[in-house]
């Protein structure tokens, strides 16, 4: 250990107070304050060596240290302009460390990554789905995704056809992932608490399990679920799908056009996309 253990809360409040730091709620700043729940997203993350990680949102580098300490190299992303001058001091010294200062929605993950990483984060809460889509549909080469996120997204990020939460999320982390949850985490390890209970999820990345053209196929799913309570053809109707080619597609894919969105398994999704997408 370089650093003394950020982990901890007395020497988080230590770092907040140094700095003239409050945790931000604007940016979802929830700063972890429990070393086994570090230990356990480390080891959840599996990682070898020399492994090449993003992590999202190190904030004042917690989480950070412990996958340095593991003996991964960490390329982080953190939006907050006050931070790297912390993380300089909090991190100094580990050589496997390189900081952008950006916005992880706007940074070319591609150019900053190499041909094979594994993200681990604990997400900012206000813009976890869309962090989660972007990963998802970019066709980054990512290999793994250890993310600590709400429990209700986790949940909804594993549910399955015919339950209310089964939506959008769920198809495009499905299509591409094996998700499970790890383990839960109580609002008690972090500073400031949040008002809600959080999951770490483990995606195992693969290859799309059908083929479809993924864009066209994203396009599909939202539109489905856009009005869940709408039968499939009102929705896609409504999602600005021409009437005649979705009742034709329906129909070839043996789908009822009185069906829900949320009763379609993926595979059905997939060829339902595919009996639309024809020019
Ligand atoms: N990793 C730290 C930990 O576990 O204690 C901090 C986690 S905190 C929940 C989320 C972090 O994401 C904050 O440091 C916040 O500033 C950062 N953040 C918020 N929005 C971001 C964005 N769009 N891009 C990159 N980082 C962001």
């Amino acid at each position: 250990m370089l650093h003394p253990k950020i982990s901890n809360i007395s020497a988080t409040r230590h770092i907040l107070k140094t700095f003239n730091l409050r945790a931000s709620k604007k940016l979802g700043q929830n700063f972890l304050i429990d070393s086994s729940v570090v230990e356990k997203i480390v080891k959840a993350a599996e990682i070898s060596d020399v492994e090449e990680i993003l992590e999202i949102g190190p904030g004042i580098g917690t989480l950070t240290q412990g996958l340095l300490e593991a003996g991964a190299k960490v390329t982080a992303v953190e939006l907050d302009k006050k931070l790297p001058e912390v993380l300089e001091k909090t991190l100094a010294g580990y050589e496997n460390f390189k900081l952008i200062q950006g916005d992880i929605l706007k940074v070319n993950i591609s150019e900053i990554m190499p041909e094979n990483f594994k993200v681990v984060a604990n997400l900012p809460y206000y813009i976890t789905t869309q962090i989660l889509l972007t990963l998802m549909e970019k066709k980054l080469p990512i290999t793994k995704i250890v993310t600590m996120v709400q429990k209700e997204v986790a949940e909804r990020m594993i549910a399955a056809p015919n339950s209310k939460i089964y939506g959008a999320m769920s198809v495009a982390v499905q299509f591409r992932a094996d998700v499970k949850i790890s383990f839960d985490v109580q609002p008690e390890s972090f500073l400031p608490r949040p008002e809600v209970t959080s999951s770490v999820v483990v995606c195992d990345i693969h290859e799309p399990k059908f083929q479809v053209d993924e864009k066209f196929f994203t396009k599909v799913v939202r539109a489905a679920f856009g009005q869940r309570r709408k039968t499939l053809l009102n929705s896609l109707v409504g999602g600005g799908f021409n009437r005649e080619n979705v009742l034709n597609a329906l129909n070839s894919a043996e789908i009822s056009p009185e069906r829900r969105a949320e009763t379609l398994t993926i595979e059905e999704f997939a060829q339902l996309s595919n009996f639309l997408n024809v020019k």
